[in-house]
């Protein structure tokens, strides 16, 4: 019955390994939701907003008074200036933004660029287009962007760059000199770019997080994606938002008016009250504390026999199995859950071309109770 477009994709290995890990019983580390809720602002102003009425379809384009504060957080942390009523729009999750974005600016044929590993939705959502996506391989462990593979990967059907950083699933945060270098090659073949940029803030070490979109002659053809799910520990809220030229929303818009017309009013209004009242030290305080998540869960992987990648941002660490397990990531994942008692995602789904990179890693979410983390560690000690 499913589509021709459509069958490719099975079930997303997200939900395969959260229904495994709830079968067996395992600490879930595989598909990447907190355990924990958002901050308690954002909980009580969504009550807030169901009590006082909020409650029927909004503007389709985001309401009023969201796209205000993304605008407005848009300037505060990036500099970025958008104009909140013709340059920004309000999604159901930065799921829908990728698709809506892909269904609203790409003609079938076209070819988009994109770093492998890549998030599991693209393909499909390229795929609902009509598009394909031509792979550019990043490689364990430190996953750098060799720009001449980029080029070389231009054809006369390539229309569009679809950058994720920080990336899900290496925790690679792209460098000045890799985002220059993209900037460049975009600005000479004339592409669109499409940005994921969910992970926006979680970035450790220092690192800054650095939209491509601020980069020269990037602005006019950048639809920069991210939501609130990461940020706000909100995953189950599904309110995203794209920002851009205002051609390049409204042809995003073209097609989120037919998908889901608008996303949840009162869950809008509560983040649109975070985004603008909480000040820096919430972020400050949500760096700090996934950096303790990280560094907890990167040394005991690294005790046991794992090799960790460098995680620079994002919530998830990939690692190296092979002092461990003989067989492939999938066969690993299922050892790891049957024997420890613990999920990670087998990451070779998220290779199109180099298949064989994924085979011998793990991913493993951290944005678990330091708690959650503890208990998964005594399992994978095996004490
Ligand atoms: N892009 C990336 C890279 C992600 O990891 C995720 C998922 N968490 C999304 C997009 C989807 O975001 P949302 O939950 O807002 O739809
Ligand atoms: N982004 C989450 C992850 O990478 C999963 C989102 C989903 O389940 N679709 O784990």
């Amino acid at each position: 019955m499913i589509s021709r477009r459509l069958q490719p994709f099975g079930t997303t290995i997200f939900s395969e390994m959260t229904r495994l890990a709830g079968e067996h019983g395992a600490i879930n580390l595989s598909q990447g939701f907190p355990d924990f809720d958002g901050p308690p602002e954002i909980l009580a102003a969504a009550e807030a907003a169901i009590r006082e009425g909020d409650n029927q379809y909004a503007r389709s384009m985001g309401h009023p008074h969201l796209v205000r504060a993304v605008a407005s957080s848009l300037r505060r942390h990036h500099g970025l200036n958008y104009d909140p009523d013709t340059e920004i729009g309000i999604t159901s999750g930065a799921t829908e933004g990728i698709a809506a974005a892909m269904l609203g600016l790409l003609e079938p044929g076209d070819e988009v660029l994109v770093c492998e590993p890549v998030y599991d939705s693209y393909p499909a959502a390229a795929a609902m287009a009509g598009a394909s996506l031509v792979p550019i391989t990043l490689r364990f462990p430190d996953f750098a962007l060799d720009a001449d593979l980029v080029e070389r990967a231009i054809t006369p059907r390539t229309r569009m760059l679809l950058l994720n950083s920080p990336h899900n699933p290496t925790g690679k945060v792209f460098a000045r000199e890799e985002l220059a270098a993209l900037a460049d090659i975009c600005r000479r073949h004339d592409l669109l770019v499409l940005c994921d940029e969910v992970y926006e803030h979680l970035t450790y070490d220092g690192l800054e997080h650095r939209p491509l979109a601020a980069f020269d002659g990037m602005r006019e053809r950048t639809l920069r994606l991210s939501s609130a799910g990461k940020t706000f520990s909100v995953t189950g809220w599904k309110i995203g938002w794209a920002a851009g030229p205002a051609p390049m929303v409204a042809a995003l818009q073209a097609a989120h008016q037919f998908l889901t017309f608008c996303s949840a009013t009162p869950l809008q209004v509560a983040v649109a009250h975070v985004l603008e009242t909480l000040d820096d030290t919430f972020y400050r305080d949500l760096r700090a504390a996934y950096t303790a998540r990280r560094d907890f869960l990167a040394g005991v992987l690294t005790e046991v026999g794992f090799d960790v990648a460098p995680c620079q941002g994002t919530y998830f660490l990939l690692a190296d199995f092979t002092r461990l397990w003989d067989g492939d990531d999938l066969s690993f994942a299922r050892h790891l859950i049957e024997t420890r008692g613990v999920a990670a995602i087998p990451p070779s789904v998220f290779y199109l071309s180099a298949k064989e990179e994924g085979r011998r890693l793990a991913r493993f979410a951290f944005c678990k109770k330091l708690a959650t983390l503890e208990a998964a560690a005594e399992r994978l000690r095996g004490t």
